[in-house]
């Protein structure tokens, strides 16, 4: 039997992702959570087909297809009044990227990952375990408990987030700091009765705006529909605020979108819980391994929303950590491999998001020419699109 063994920090989806990852490929796992509970924090989040294929490879599809909607389509529409401007049908993405487009709420995706794993005798998960460092320390990795403590094994994972401790390892603290990025996601859910029968299909509703963005779909087997809206903000909140459950600002919501169509302000109206998530981006890594640590998701490469793709490249991470591992016991040359497999395309989808977000927030006559751009190239043109990261 394989007696090598793994930490990961963090059980957020990348942690989980990536310790079933380590678990498949023969590794004994052990999760820290700093959290006491996996919460239901977030909202909702679209699973992509690069991702959900990824969890098929991982036994997990199942488990998460339960909790999922499966939107037949994405619509876009201008928010000004509700006018369609193009439509991807998600009817064949099975057939066209060879994995499932699902959505669902982000504390169903995290049971249903914790659920799959730890029916792995193989993975241990401790809550309230704050990891305070990770290093290299001779020919193990160690990772330091912030309430005293440490513990070593083959390989670190550090999947702790945005402000990740592992990644420390790998970037200078002089140039590599979260940076905001002067956008703001409100999140919250309505009750599905309150909102319009239109907006409870299975479907994901995109609505375009000047400088701002919404999106929403039905979750929870149509019982909820989750609703992010993006706006251009400013921050007053603290570098250690959470970054998942900020205060939200409401006035400066309702301000940005004043002038949308009546169906989307009725939308806003109808959900009450609105949380404010500030925006962060971090610069590219050059690499998201050094020895025997690596990093996964937003701890290496954190990423605006707009291609809805922050937690699907954590889950691809996994599945090039599932590759890497099960094919040489020497882990340094694993992670190295696992680092070369990753950067490129996880930096595209990075850069690949931020360029969506200018064109989501286009104004005056760049959005007049993106509509008039997006009605003519249709549905089709927009699925080709999305060949390379869909059908990665
Ligand atoms: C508005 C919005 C919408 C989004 N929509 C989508 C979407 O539709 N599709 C999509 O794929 N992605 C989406 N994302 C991105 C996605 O939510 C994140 O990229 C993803 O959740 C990152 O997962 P992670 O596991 O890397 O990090 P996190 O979810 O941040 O998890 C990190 C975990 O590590 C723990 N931790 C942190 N520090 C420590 C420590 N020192 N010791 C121990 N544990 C620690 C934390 O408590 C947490 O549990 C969206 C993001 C936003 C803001």
């Amino acid at each position: 039997m394989d007696a090598r063994r793994a930490i990961v920090v963090g059980a957020g989806v990348g942690g989980l992702a990536a310790a079933l990852a380590a678990a498949r490929a023969g590794l004994d796992v052990s999760i820290y959570e700093r959290a006491p509970a996996l919460e239901e924090f977030g909202a909702g989040l679209q699973l992509t087909p690069n991702a959900t294929r990824v969890l098929a490879k991982l036994g997990a599809l199942d488990a998460v297809r339960d909790v999922a909607m499966v939107p037949d389509a994405v619509s876009v529409l201008r928010g000004s009044d509700d006018a369609v401007l193009m439509q991807l049908a998600l009817g064949d993405a099975e057939r066209r990227w060879g994995a499932p487009y699902l959505a669902m709420h982000r504390a169903d995706l995290q049971q249903a990952l914790a659920r799959v794993a730890l029916a792995d005798p193989r993975i241990r998960l401790t809550l309230g375990a704050p990891v305070a460092s990770a290093a290299t320390d001779g020919d193990l990795a160690a990772v330091e408990f912030a309430q005293g403590g440490k513990d070593a094994a083959d390989l670190v994972i550090g999947a702790d987030g945005l402000r990740s401790q592992a990644r420390r390892q790998l970037a200078s603290s002089q140039t590599d700091g979260p940076a905001f990025t002067g956008r703001v996601a409100f999140r919250a859910t309505a009750p599905a009765d309150r909102v319009d029968r239109r907006w409870r299909e299975a479907r994901v509703v995109l609505r375009l705006g000047p400088n701002a963005h919404l999106v929403h779909y039905p979750l929870r087997a149509n019982s909820i529909v989750n609703i992010v809206a993006v706006i251009e903000d400013s921050w007053r909140g603290s570098e250690t605020d959470h970054a998942w459950d900020g205060v939200a600002d409401r006035p400066a919501l309702d301000r940005a979108f004043a002038s949308w169509s009546a169906s989307t302000r009725k939308l806003l109206a109808a959900a009450e819980n609105w949380r404010a998530w500030p925006l962060f981006g971090r610069p590219a890594l050059g690499a998201f391994a050094l020895g025997r640590i690596a990093v996964v998701g937003d701890a290496a490469h954190p990423m605006v929303p707009f291609l809805a793709q922050g937690a699907a490249q954590a889950i691809e991470d996994a599945g090039a950590l599932a590759n890497v591992l099960a094919e040489t016991d020497d882990v340094p040359q694993a992670l190295a491999a696992y680092s070369r497999a990753r950067v490129a395309r996880a930096t595209r989808v990075q850069t690949e998001a931020l360029r969506q977000g200018r064109i989501y927030h286009m104004a005056g006559a760049l959005a007049l020419a993106r509509d008039a751009t997006m009605r003519v190239l249709g549905g089709k043109a927009l699925s080709a699109r999305y060949d390379w990261l869909y059908g990665a």
